[in-house]
């Protein structure tokens, strides 16, 4: 064949394509039908883990989940009633605090809260800007002002050292986000509270049963905050609940959650008339019934999340360019609603982290980069130049670019960029899953350099 006619053939029979991607590693010397391992999904080699592996979230096990949801649905007894008191019990227990009251989301469960703690216009709370939005709009929502201390980058969590720095005469409260499922630094965050009279609310939306010297987080401040939303680690679809041990407060709560009727009497019955100003946002008995049952499985799982999360971390960290989270000394448990490290390109031959998420994502393990810096949004401007928040403040205290000043979190922009999460239903895996992580990683290290030049020609 001449060349010319030889290279037409090639090309059509797809040999010259797939030789334009091969030569990498045949020049290291792999053979090349054995090392179809070695070569990164993402150049066309076989995926480390079949993308069906993991563990499907949530989990449902018909059998033994639908007896009590059944016998709620057949019973019409569908507003609040004995099924969501037993939830709400069985709730407290689990955490240690003498109350909990549930809510129909995390988000509204932060709301009541922080509007129970009498907090709201002309107060500053203090938060971390890592973390999910709904932290800031339940501040936003009572009408006060969401102060961001920057975060230590290595716990991913507040940096309590930058706290008090923070403090101004307005503030009245922080709000500890045990962001990812790991604990925030409690110890240290109760001390500044206690020192400068400032309320704690925990929101704990990623944490449950997660621990400081061996008591849960959510029972340290005021109160805490839980989601049971259907990616978290008890999963409801929605759902959330407010756990304290302040009676009073929680008296307070439960009014507010049912349209300020007094707390005590049954659902449905308005005969004692509302004493104070309230909402509703009450959990249904259908959801609790849903929610006993992912309880079951909680403090197992819990404790596989524990187990698989040190073990990849002591495989990750041997990996240049690869830092697992740290914990603080006095976490005796996380919750591990999420399993983060963060990533250096230059370890990686400059490969960007967006191209080192879709080359692990082909090797078949579903990461992300996480979140956005918070503290820049758009939300929080749209809501300082609102009607209302006019009213509330004066034009001085809403001047969103000085507020943009003081507010600045260069590490925790840098943690937005450098961040890679995996979810926590990865962490349900074998022993054997935790290594095929780190092999995808060896992988796509050893061929970062080809693997650049593919996405980032
Ligand atoms: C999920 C979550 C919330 C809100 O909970 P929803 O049930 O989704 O309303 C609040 N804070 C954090 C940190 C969360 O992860």
């Amino acid at each position: 064949m001449k060349s010319a006619k030889r290279r037409q053939f090639l090309m059509q029979s797809g040999i010259l394509s797939a030789a334009a991607v091969i030569p990498f590693w045949q020049k290291k010397g792999f053979p090349t039908r054995s090392s179809n391992q070695q070569i990164p999904a993402i150049l066309g080699g076989k995926s480390t883990i079949q993308a069906n592996n993991w563990i499907k979230w949530p989990i449902w096990d018909a059998e033994k989940d639908e007896k009590l949801l059944l016998e709620v649905m057949r019973s019409g007894v569908w507003s609040r009633a004995q099924v969501v008191n037993q939830f709400e019990k069985a709730w407290a227990d689990t955490i240690g605090t003498k109350r909990c009251l549930t809510s129909v989301n995390g988000t509204q469960a932060l709301i009541v809260a922080i509007n129970q703690a009498k907090l709201g216009p002309g107060d500053e709370i203090l938060v971390t800007p890592y973390t999910f939005v709904a932290s800031i709009q339940a501040i936003l929502a009572n009408g006060c002002i969401p102060v961001f201390v920057d975060v230590n980058p290595e716990t991913f969590q507040m940096d309590t050292h930058k706290i008090e720095a923070k403090i101004s005469k307005r503030t009245k409260a922080i709000l500890p986000v045990h962001i990812l499922g790991l604990p925030c630094d409690m110890i240290h965050i109760m001390a500044i509270a206690n020192k400068h009279q400032l309320i704690v609310i925990e929101d704990t939306c990623q944490a449950p049963l997660a621990e400081i010297n061996h008591q849960k987080v959510g029972s340290f401040g005021l109160a805490g905050c839980f989601s049971f939303q259907n990616s978290k680690n008890i999963a409801i679809g929605e759902g959330g609940a407010i756990v304290s041990n302040d009676h009073d407060f929680m008296d307070r709560c439960y009014s507010f959650h049912n349209l300020g009727l007094p707390f005590g009497i049954a659902t449905g019955s308005i005969n004692s008339g509302s004493f104070m100003q309230g909402t509703k946002v009450r959990f249904t008995e259908y959801q609790a019934a849903i929610g006993l049952a992912q309880l079951t499985r909680l403090e197992s799982q819990t404790q596989t999340r524990n187990e698989r999360a040190a073990y990849l971390s002591s495989l990750l960290k041997t990996i240049k360019g690869i830092l697992p989270y740290q914990l603080y000394p006095s976490v005796t448990r996380a919750a591990f609603h999420l399993y983060p490290f963060r990533y250096n390109p230059a370890e990686f031959k400059g490969l960007s982290r967006a191209h080192f998420l879709q080359a692990l994502q082909a090797e078949g393990v579903p990461c992300s980069g996480g979140y956005t810096a918070l503290n820049t949004q758009a939300f929080i401007q749209e809501t300082f130049e609102s009607k209302h928040f006019k009213k509330l403040y004066s034009s001085s205290e809403l001047k969103y670019s000085t507020y943009m000043e003081q507010n600045q979190c260069p590490l925790n922009d840098q943690l937005c960029q450098e961040a890679v999460w995996f979810t926590q239903n990865l962490l349900l895996g074998s022993k054997e899953d935790m290594e095929l992580i780190f092999h995808s990683i060896q992988k796509i290290q050893r061929e970062a350099e080809v693997i650049k030049k593919k996405l980032q020609p």
